[in-house]
């Protein structure tokens, strides 16, 4: 099926980054294979003098491994986006020449930002409303602003020149079939929005814990840390998935506005030494891979004190949520990969007598991509019929037939800002963690180590 794209241009600024090469591309390739982009035409822009053999070049080789998966209809299609596509070599940050170009491109257009974030932010203050075209949508890619006045700054200027709804902020982390699976999973079962609250559930853990080390990304990681990097944007989205309140539809506008409730509620409380810890990786060995000490690898710099692994405890003050514990962890060079949200439910109130064995409190985890869903429950084991055991439900819920940068262009090109970090979400999110990196960057708490391909810092046994 081709469905028309309502943005006629797209325009990635970034030409030659990895960010366009690695993943922007090649989400495009498999949205237009499936004859989602049709009519669209791509253009690359960079400060690089590239000849349009470059980027043909450039786009072709991303374009590759959906080209050959194609149907004939989906090779014509990506082989037309390539045929018509051009290169312009700018500088975004020199007054007038983003305005220059947008002028000669058929609008709609999509600006995506896939620049240094600085550039971005510059290329977005020297462009005046009047340079950008009716329609227009602006891409803009994380991190968005450094702090909440940075993010609120950012925003003054962006809606300056677009409207909110054409502003997307990208959170490639939460693709579309994981949100709705989130929501499918709460509000499409009678028996688990009864006991989703403070009477029934214990904690609530999002966790996303990598088996990748630095991987030559100093440049941007060493400045950011796992809490601006992970927790600041894609954690705390998908808690407030976890603790939104039933929304009437799973539109854009009752969806955010039920995110953006809960991120107002949410704080994480002084004193910091009890609410969040943070650690950073020495030297040690992940599946026969020797990793060498963080603060060995090229381009750090070891007095930044750049955590790799951060852990919070987020409250949210609202009756459903009072006096349970959200934990947020995010951690690099560990030694199990994990990216999930595990819900601890309470203890029952009353074990008949004459059971014997372990009453361990059942748990349900959330697996994100692969999306899956394991429910821990207690029941009869074998032989013994008193003796309680433990078994697990497990299920994999649907995937996506894009990448995840396929589903956020598609959200893009259609106008669908459903996947997009609403403004004033954004500037909360850095409210919530501001107050903890304040205190860290004082050195209020100690910054711990933990061996490349462990499960962390030894004395960090259970969650806070
Ligand atoms: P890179 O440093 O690889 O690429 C940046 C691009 O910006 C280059 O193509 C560079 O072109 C261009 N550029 C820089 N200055 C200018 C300018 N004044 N005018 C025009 N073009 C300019 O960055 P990434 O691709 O890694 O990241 C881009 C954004 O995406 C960042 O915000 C990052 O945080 C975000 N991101 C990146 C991810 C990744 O995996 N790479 C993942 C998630 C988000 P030239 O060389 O020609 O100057």
């Amino acid at each position: 099926m081709t469905s028309q794209s309502s943005v006629k241009t797209l325009l990635i600024l970034g030409a030659s980054g990895d960010l366009t090469g690695r993943l922007l591309l090649p989400g495009l390739a498999r949205l237009a294979a499936k004859g989602r982009a049709g009519g669209l035409k791509l253009v690359g822009a960079g400060s690089d003098p590239w000849t349009p053999e470059q980027w043909l070049e450039r786009v072709s080789t991303s374009f590759a491994d959906s080209l050959g998966q194609a149907d004939p209809a989906g090779k014509l299609e990506l082989e037309r986006i390539a045929r018509s596509t051009d290169y312009h070599q700018l500088d975004v940050t020199a007054g007038g020449e983003l305005g220059a170009l947008l002028k000669q491109l058929e609008g709609p257009v999509a600006v995506y930002f896939a620049l240094p974030p600085q550039v971005s932010q510059k290329a977005c203050e020297v462009l005046t409303p009047e340079e950008v075209p009716p329609g227009t949508r602006l891409v803009m890619e994380k991190p968005f602003g450094s702090s909440e006045a940075t993010a609120r700054e950012l925003n003054n200027t962006l809606v300056g020149l677009v409207p909110e709804d054409h502003i997307h902020r990208v959170d490639h982390f939460l693709g579309k079939a994981t949100v709705l699976n989130i929501l499918g999973l709460r509000f499409a079962n009678t028996f688990l929005e009864p006991v989703w609250n403070r009477n029934y559930i214990e904690k609530v853990e999002v966790i996303f814990e990598e088996d990748l080390a630095l991987e030559g990304r100093a440049r941007y990681y060493d400045g950011a840390g796992a809490l601006r990097d992970m927790i600041q944007s894609h954690l705390l989205q998908i808690m407030a998935l976890m603790a939104i309140e039933p929304p009437a539809t799973v539109g854009e506008r009752d969806l955010r506005d039920a995110v953006s409730t809960v991120l107002r509620a949410s704080s994480i409380k002084p004193p910091f030494s009890t609410t969040s810890r943070r650690a950073r990786y020495t030297a040690g060995s992940i599946s026969g891979r020797d990793i060498p000490d963080y603060v060995q690898e090229q381009g750090v710099d070891a007095s930044r004190n750049t955590e790799t692994l951060a852990e919070v405890r987020v409250e949210i003050d609202n009756w459903r949520w009072q006096g349970v514990p959200f934990i947020l962890r995010s951690g690099k060079a560990m030694g199990i990969k994990r990216k999930e949200a595990v819900i601890t439910f309470r203890p029952v109130p009353h074990l008949p007598a004459g059971f014997t064995g372990v009453d361990s409190p059942n748990q349900l985890r959330i697996g994100f991509g692969p999306d899956t869903l394991q429910f821990d429950v207690d029941v009869n084991g074998p032989g013994n019929i008193l003796s309680l055991d433990r078994a697990t439900l497990n299920a994999v819920l649907s995937a996506s037939d894009l990448l995840p940068y396929g589903e956020v262009l598609e959200g893009v090109l259609t106008g669908d800002p459903l996947l997009s970090v609403r403004g004033d979400a954004a500037e909360d999110c850095w409210r919530i963690v501001d107050p903890v990196l304040r205190s860290w960057s004082n050195g209020e708490l100690p910054l711990e180590e933990y061996d490349a391909g462990t499960t962390g810092p030894a004395s960090w046994p259970g969650s806070p």
